[in-house]
Formats: C-alpha cells, structure tokens, sequence
C-alpha cells in the first residue's frame, strides 16, 4: 500500500469553492477505510488574478508540482491561464473523457461505457495562427501532427482498454482520407502501436463516421483515440449521449502526473448559492483515485474510488439530486448524502 498522497486542490471560481468543499466532505468520509489522503487548497483563476496579479500564482504552480495529483475546480474567464499553462508546464498530454449511462441519468440508450482519449498538445488548438495579410484578407491556421505525440497518446488508449478490462478495443478516429499527411500520420502512429497489444482490438473510423455512431450505436465504443480538436467536440458529444454533463469527470493525465477537474464550467450565475451540482467534480475526484491506484500500484486507491462512484450514483438513483437534475437538494446536501453512503463520519 503506498500514501499518504499529498492532493492539489484548486478551489477555482464561480461554484468552484462550493464544490470543492463537497470533494473534501466526500474524501474526509473515506476516513480510515481510504487511502491517507493530505490535500492543501490552492488559489487560481479569476479571484487570484484580481488579488496576486497572476491567473497561476508561482506558489500554487509550485504546489501542485510537489503534490501527487491535481484536483481543479473550474475557472472564469482566466480558464485559459491556468488550465493550458498547467497542461504544457506539466506535459499532460492526454485528454481522458469517460461517458457511462445509467438508469437513473437521461441517458440516450443503456450500456454505454465508453472513454475518449484525445491528444491534448498538438494540432489546430496549438494555435498557431496567422494573418495572411494582403488585399484579400485570409487567416492561416497550422495543423501539425507529429509521429512522437501520436504514438504516445496510442499507447496511452491502448493502455487505458487494458486498465478498463471491458470490451478491450481501441477506435482510432480520424479523417486521413481528406488530412491524408497530417492524419494518415495520426492514424499510422496508432495501427502500428496497435501491434504493440495484441490483446486489444483495434479499428478506425472517419470523424464523421463516428459522430453519427455516437448517437446511434454509443453502446459499442470502448476506447476512441483522437486528435485534439476532434476529440474535444466528440466527447462533448459523448458526455451528452450518456446523460448530459452533470456527472461528467475529465482528466489531463502525463507520464507523471494527472490533474482531475469537472467537465463544466465556473457557473457565475449560480455561484454562492449551494445550486450546484457537485457530482462531476466528486467522481472527479474519483477518477484522481483510480489513476493513483494505477500508477502507485495501490489497490486500496481503487477500491476507494469504486465506493465513491457508487455512493455517488447511489444517491442519485435514490432521488437525492440537485435542481439541475430535477431535485431539490443543495449542493451541501448532496455532498452528505453521499459521505453518509461512505461509511464514515464526514468532516
Ligand atoms: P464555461 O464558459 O467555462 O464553460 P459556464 O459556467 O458558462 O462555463 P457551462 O459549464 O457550460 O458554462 O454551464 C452552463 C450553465 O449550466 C451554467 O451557467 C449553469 O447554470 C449550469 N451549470 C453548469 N455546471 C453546473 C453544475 N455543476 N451544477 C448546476 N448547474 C450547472
């Protein structure tokens, strides 16, 4: 058994505190049946800027660099200072999305159990842009693709089926038939580490292709690999098939390090008013477990982030939701009912 863990918590802005303190209320009832979990709360975001000048204070970077994992609540308009930096200061190169239904989510059909793994560093969302200048005004954007970052996000998916143990196949998404230099690469990378895991299954399908799969067939996906602009749109796609974003976890994973955060965002409208839904940012947390169990190699992280997942999704089968999900209880509320699921006293 390894621990104790030292988390990163980024309280963020908006509904960000909020739901950090249910995170905390949910990991504190783990108590002695979970892993030894040290977690320092730092600031980032809109509120930092305002009082530090910077979006990513030097002492918060400094922080989550020392801890063992990342957990960040959403972000206001800085988003972009603190989450990219954080992402090329840390080499996280993998965008992780899980979608799974459940009965009690208005999901689009039953059985799906699906993640999306998306290259997070390369590709048009790099950004490099340019005025083409001239009478004819024109935009340039650079595409670039390399052979290092796709490998490396194929043997991430690959890994991934095989950390799931479910349907074992990965599903390389691209459109090498239009981009044939920058996605026949992608798409080149992935084959040949295919042959790395034989064990796993491994098919291809055109972007377009997939997004019409989401919606008609989601239930038969296990892994899909993507580049960085496809995987953004599809997972939002997939999150929304499988219930809607109101329990939809995400990670930036590295070698190293992960940083674990809400698929939404800040919610300034609601914020301050114990509306929101913590859920997201609680199997967030989750998830920070499961890769702790993983790379830590400590099965005790597993079976703590199994309990959370289902005390979570227990809850909400029993009713106990908040407003955005047709109940009526607080975010504090909800936050309760799943530690009083855990077992132990919440803190
Ligand atoms: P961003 O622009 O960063 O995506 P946002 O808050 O404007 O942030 P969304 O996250 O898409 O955008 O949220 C849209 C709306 O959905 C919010 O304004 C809020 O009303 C609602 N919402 C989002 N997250 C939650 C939550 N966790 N609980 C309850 N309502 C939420």
């Amino acid at each position: 058994m390894g621990g104790p863990y030292g988390i990163s918590l980024i309280t963020g802005d908006g509904i960000g505190p909020e739901i950090s303190e249910a995170v905390l209320a949910v990991l504190g009832a783990l108590g002695g049946r979970g892993p030894a979990l040290s977690v320092e709360r730092l600031e980032a975001g809109d509120g930092a800027l305002e009082r530090t000048g910077s979006a990513l204070p030097r002492g918060t970077l400094e922080a989550v660099r020392r801890s063992d994992a990342c957990l960040k609540a959403p972000v206001g308009e800085s988003a972009a200072d603190v989450v990219v930096a954080l992402r090329r200061k840390l080499d996280l190169y993998a965008s992780v999305r899980p979608a799974r239904s459940y009965p009690h989510m208005p999901a689009l059909r039953d059985g799906i159990d699906m993640v999306i793994v998306r290259e997070n560093t390369e590709d048009l969302y790099a950004g490099n842009e340019f005025e083409a200048g001239g009478a004819r005004r024109a935009a340039v954007a650079l595409r670039i693709i390399t052979e290092r970052a796709s490998e490396r996000i194929a043997r991430y998916a690959f890994g991934e089926a095989r950390r799931r143990g479910g349907k074992m196949r990965v599903t390389c998404v691209h459109k090498a038939n239009v981009m044939r230099l920058t996605d026949g690469l992608f798409a080149g990378a992935c084959a040949a580490v295919a042959a790395e895991y034989p064990d796993v299954a491994f098919d291809q399908m055109y972007v377009d292709a997939c997004a019409m799969n989401l919606v008609r067939r989601p239930e038969s996906f296990d892994v899909i690999v993507t580049t960085n602009l496809f995987g953004d749109i599809l997972s939002d796609e997939s999150s929304q098939v499988a219930g809607g974003l109101g329990a939809a976890p995400a990670a930036n994973v590295g070698d190293r390090f992960a940083m674990f955060e809400p698929v939404h965002g800040a919610a300034f409208d609601i914020a301050g008013r114990q509306e929101a839904n913590p859920a997201s940012f609680i199997l967030s947390a989750a998830m920070m477990l499961r890769w702790l169990s993983h790379s830590r190699g400590d099965a005790e992280c597993a079976a703590a982030a199994g309990r959370i997942e289902r005390a979570v999704h227990g809850a909400m089968a029993d009713g106990i939701k908040t407003a955005d999900v047709g109940g009526d209880r607080s975010t504090s509320e909800f936050a309760e009912a799943v530690a009083g699921r855990l077992g132990g006293a919440p803190v």
